[in-house]
């Protein structure tokens, strides 16, 4: 392995944490990190990020929906790419590290090829993606699905809350949102996708792990349960004789804890509502939420089979009217097989166990999923904690990752010239 260390004297993970800090300057909070899709802010990101990658030997530019991207090319002009991607947009009261040490990494690992002369069969491109939370317009994965292809053009009229349109947005970026498809990149030879990204849970910290392999990023369900039955008042109705709506939920609810911790899944109900909602009245009418996810579409969806079956049984008991919405429903996306196993190798040759994980959280690599072959590479963060300033990461651990990732590349170069 080269030196990623480079003739500036600066350590490529020093560089990386430093850059991390710099891009979270770029924000509409003055106590905190916010930088949402086609903002002031976000263009300074890109503007920086941009400088960064032509410094690491790329060329650069901004495609038709506001992603940044930068292209270490190959000799051969025709060769296909592989994609080093993740987002550059944060949620509000953000963290530092949560897309942005993807894009960051992927630069000083070009950063390090460019130095050491490196040439490549294939184009490496870099991209940070403008949006992937999806905080301003309320729907993720604007920036990294314009590139898979499957932008939607009624997306144009969703609003910011300032009643800012989405086109207007990119009209006032300088996009024309009639030219969005030319970000389209679905037709493109790409021979991988490989998203760096922090954990955003606490497995590797437990495992005193700095990085581990992603196996697939879990598909969600999404359900809101109404369950009527009888307000009535406290102090005459008999306990038997009751069409308790809370305590049934309640009931529900605790069922519910009880298959996630018995099979393969996560599963939370975070809302809950109740009517008439007084303190001497029985609950008539109680509403609550389910959110349920795994790495395997079948272990989800057998979950939620048992606990529909537990409700429906439980509210035909207490006769209580039960009825549903399904809100939400995305399937479970895998990490390509190979180049699983090809992070593993990786990981294993930096002298460190490779430990397999799903995603329990959604990214920008999901989007691709079934248009290239698709990895990512995760790595430590302090507690799991994400989606707050707290969220923390180590240079050791990024010097460890950045190791990894270079690696990564120069074995995919191995087996592209042997495949090709
Ligand atoms: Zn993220």
């Amino acid at each position: 392995m080269f030196d990623l260390n480079g003739d500036k004297h600066i350590p490529g993970a020093a560089r990386v944490m430093q850059r991390c800090e710099q891009l979270a300057q770029y924000s509409s909070m003055s106590t905190g990190i916010c930088r949402t899709y086609l903002t002031q802010e976000h263009q300074q990101c890109n503007a920086t990020t941009q400088q960064w990658m032509q410094e690491a030997g790329m060329k650069s530019w901004i495609d038709g929906a506001g992603n940044c991207w930068g292209r270490y090319a190959s000799a051969n002009e025709d060769a296909s790419s592989i994609i080093l991607g993740s987002h550059l947009d944060t949620v509000p009261n953000a963290g530092k590290y949560d897309g942005i040490l993807g894009v960051v990494a992927a630069i000083e690992v070009v950063d390090a090829l460019h130095r050491n002369n490196v040439q490549l069969p294939f184009h490496i491109d870099v991209v940070g993606f403008g949006d992937e939370e999806g905080t301003r317009f309320g729907t993720t994965l604007l920036g990294s699905r314009a590139v898979a292809g499957q932008w939607q053009d009624s997306w144009f009229a969703l609003q910011d809350k300032e009643g800012m349109s989405l086109s207007q947005a990119m009209e006032s970026f300088g996009l024309k949102p009639e030219k969005v498809s030319t970000a389209n990149r679905s037709g493109d030879k790409v021979a991988a996708y490989l998203e760096l990204h922090i954990e955003q849970g606490p497995i590797l910290e437990q495992e005193d792990l700095a990085v581990g392999v992603v196996t697939s990023i879990a598909g969600a369900r999404r359900f809101n349960f109404t369950l009527e039955g009888m307000a009535g008042h406290a102090g005459t109705v008999p306990m038997n004789m009751r069409r308790d709506a809370m305590v049934t939920a309640a009931l529900c609810i605790a069922q519910i804890e009880d298959v996630a911790k018995n099979s393969n899944v996560v599963a939370t109900v975070g809302k809950l509502e109740c009517s008439p909602g007084s303190v001497n009245v029985i609950a008539g009418k109680c509403q609550f939420s389910l959110d349920i996810r795994s790495g395997k579409d079948s272990d989800r969806d057998a979950a939620v089979k048992s606990i529909f079956e537990y409700i429906e049984q439980l509210c035909h008991d207490r006769d209580i009217n039960f009825s549903y919405q399904e809100i939400h429903n995305a399937p479970a996306v895998e990490c390509a097989d190979w180049l699983q196993q090809l992070t593993a190798a990786s990981i294993a040759d930096y002298g460190l166990k490779p430990l397999s994980m799903m995603s329990g959280a959604g990214h920008d690599a999901m989007v691709f999923s079934g248009i290239y072959p698709m990895a990512m590479l995760f790595v430590r963060c302090k507690g799991g904690i994400s989606h707050h300033p707290a969220e923390a990461i180590t240079e050791a651990d990024v010097a460890v990752a950045l190791d990894v990732f270079l690696d990564m590349i120069m074995k995919f170069e191995k087996f592209y010239c042997s495949d090709s």
